[in-house]
């Protein structure tokens, strides 16, 4: 009985990272049988090194629109570095220069995102209000690169899907200024959602993936984003 932790840190932490580390162990070794290569790292500042050597330089980078990449420094890194940011978060940015950053993000030579969730069986499940992140990651970026924190890993694509309409999906609307029934309660309410409000719009699951190194999920032992 000697490894029974006492100090509160160790009861809350040990644990945890314990857990994170062998679920992504399962899952990048899943990840790989699908063609999608993977790795995990412990911090948020490991995987920004990461990634760092996956971004040529003088690349066209493109942003989906995701809080863990803002979340964890990644997008600082990402502004410091000899790339064409596509920065759709650039301060004073207009609409119009939005819209336009969106359509060249889809055929830019990066995509740098995160998922909304990562299965067990190493399956991405994500949805998307306008489609262009989505988009991204099945065509047209050469590479795309996934930052997710260990808080998305989930058993199955069923909870994948709760998982963004029930956890993500409220607080991305509030984050957004958006009126929708997830927003005003914490839960989805699907069948009285409607558009221009929703932020669901499309589901996508990618179970394979083609194009040899052309996916890199980058697991962190955080909680990032939403
Ligand atoms: S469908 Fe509507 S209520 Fe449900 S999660 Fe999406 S935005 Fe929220």
């Amino acid at each position: 009985m000697a490894n029974i932790l006492t100090d509160t840190q160790e009861i809350v932490m040990k644990p945890k990272e314990v857990i994170f580390r062998r679920k992504a162990e399962h899952v990048v070794e899943n990840l790989k049988k699908r063609n999608i290569s993977a790795l995990y790292c412990t911090t948020s500042r490991d995987a920004i090194s990461e990634i760092r050597k996956m971004i040529p330089e003088g690349s066209t980078v493109a942003l989906g629109g995701s809080v863990s990449v803002i979340q964890s420094g990644l997008l600082d890194t990402l502004r410091t570095m000899k790339i064409k940011l596509l920065d759709r978060y650039r301060e004073g940015i207009t609409n119009d220069e939005v819209e336009e950053i969106l359509k060249q993000g889809v055929s830019a030579d990066v995509l740098v995102t995160s998922s909304g969730a990562v299965t067990a069986e190493g399956k991405l499940v994500n949805e998307d209000g306008r489609g262009n992140r989505v988009a991204g990651m099945i065509f047209g970026p050469k590479k795309v690169i996934f930052m997710v924190g260990m808080n998305k890993v989930v058993a199955t694509v069923d909870e994948g899907l709760s998982r963004i309409k029930n956890v993500a999906a409220p607080l991305n609307c509030i984050r957004l200024g958006i009126d929708t029934p997830c927003a005003r309660t914490g839960f989805c309410d699907d069948a009285s959602c409607h558009a221009p409000q929703r932020i669901c719009s499309q589901i996508v699951i990618i179970e394979s993936n083609r194009v040899k190194d052309r996916l890199t999920v980058v697991l962190v032992g955080q909680e990032l984003g939403y």
